[in-house]
């Protein structure tokens, strides 16, 4: 028998600000007060005293928003100039140093859960939980075909239906929790072809069944045009990138577009980039594309596509892991999207697409204590997303 040992009850923690955003309504709360016990949200008020006893911390004029989540990150990428290189560079050791600082960098930037859609050999899995870092959702290694898109980070399977069955059973054992697979070529692996389909639709099936029955969502790596109808046709349940690349330029296809918005397909545009610096402009193929790109991406946003946006932070000096939050301004300027409608975009629902839509991306009772302040109401002026005043990750307050 052992005496039973009593402890002090835990104080609550009081947040408070000018206002708040709780990631699903239009309107700001005014005059808000957050209430959190250990990593969970237990109420949200306006206008009301802090409980006594509380701890409480008054962030003045700040707007409080639910912590950003990002549907499309690379963590073993380092966003260098030759992040491909880089990693090639590194052991295992050395890459998971480099992931958790670029984890941590996603953290300041207010970035409180990310989706690694691609490491090497399955390093994100062992940072999931780890104190100090956002919540991680990891897919491990892209499947990919031999000598196929990011071929090196070693997911690669015999492209026939018992080869990427294989791969995804292997995925499903190692623990992942989305599958990942490169349903077209890509820019980070010469030899490769955005325009092209990298696996037939068969095949593209029997991995979209074969994950499914494993109780994992697949998205799709697909810029080609057939690369998108396939894996709309094989029932994925989401596209990363979704540009309509052709070999000499960017198609724009009605009736696939009706689909994917039929289908329920999720689009994850790809959003989120730095200015570039002076005289460091985009590639060239892409360059030309963008305009179609972003077309495209208006005409599924119109058509209602179920859309989120992923920054596939990591592979470019103009995408370093806290780059998310330059996507709502994308999804406003470029699509027309609301403010609110954007930031919905990087909160709630991506937090919904990736799994996670009942504890992350909303500041509400029963959600985790995932907070970012900023000065000023992003509401009125996205640009407020990057006056960052503090940040809570599971009711933690996150070193600045
Ligand atoms: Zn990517």
């Amino acid at each position: 028998m052992t005496t039973p040992i009593l402890t002090q009850r835990r104080r609550l923690t009081a947040l408070r600000a000018a206002a708040l955003f709780d990631g699903t309504s239009g309107a700001l709360i005014r005059d808000p007060l957050i209430l959190i016990d250990g990593d969970t949200i237990v109420a949200v008020d306006s206008g009301v005293p802090a409980p006594e006893g509380a701890d409480v911390t008054d962030l003045g004029g700040a707007t409080l928003l639910p912590g950003l989540v990002d549907t499309h990150v690379h963590l073993a990428f380092d966003a260098s100039p030759d992040p491909v290189g880089a990693l090639a560079g590194r052991s295992d050791e050395e890459t998971v140093e480099a992931m958790k600082n670029a984890a941590r960098t996603a953290l300041r930037g207010g970035i409180t859960t990310v989706r690694d859609l691609g490491d090497r050999g399955y390093l994100s899995l062992g940072l999931r939980d780890t104190p100090g870092l956002p919540a991680i959702v990891a897919a491990g290694p892209p499947i990919t075909t031999p000598r196929g898109h990011c071929h090196y980070l070693g997911g690669v399977a015999e492209p026939t239906a018992k080869g990427v069955r294989a791969a995804v059973r292997e995925h499903a054992e190692r623990g992942v929790d989305v599958i990942k697979i490169m349903a077209s070529g890509g820019t980070l692996t010469p030899g490769t072809h955005q325009h092209l389909p990298q696996f037939t639709l068969e095949v593209l099936k029997a991995a979209v069944d074969e994950a499914h029955r494993h109780g994992l969502k697949v998205t799709a790596h697909a810029h080609a045009v057939g690369a998108i109808a396939d894996a709309v046709a094989a029932g994925a349940d989401g596209m990363e990138h979704v540009s309509f690349w052709t070999e000499d330029g960017v198609d724009a296809p009605a009736g696939l577009i009706r689909l994917i918005a039929d289908r329920r397909t999720v689009v994850g545009l790809t959003l989120g980039m730095l200015p570039p610096p002076p005289g460091l402009a985009p590639p060239r193929e892409l360059l030309a594309r963008l305009p179609g790109i972003i077309a495209n991406s208006q005409r599924m946003y119109e058509a209602g596509a179920h859309l989120v946006a992923g920054s596939d932070a990591g592979i470019a000096p103009v995408k370093p892991h806290d780059v998310l939050r330059y996507a709502p301004a994308m999804l406003h300027g470029q699509l027309g999207l609301s403010p609110a409608a954007a930031l919905r975009t990087v909160t709630s629902a991506a937090a919904e697409v990736i799994g996670l839509g009942h504890r992350k991306g909303r500041i509400a009772p029963g959600f985790d204590a995932d907070i970012l302040a900023v000065d000023g109401d992003p509401v009125a002026d996205l640009a407020a997303l990057h006056r960052i005043r503090a940040v809570y990750a599971g009711g933690t307050a996150v070193p600045g």
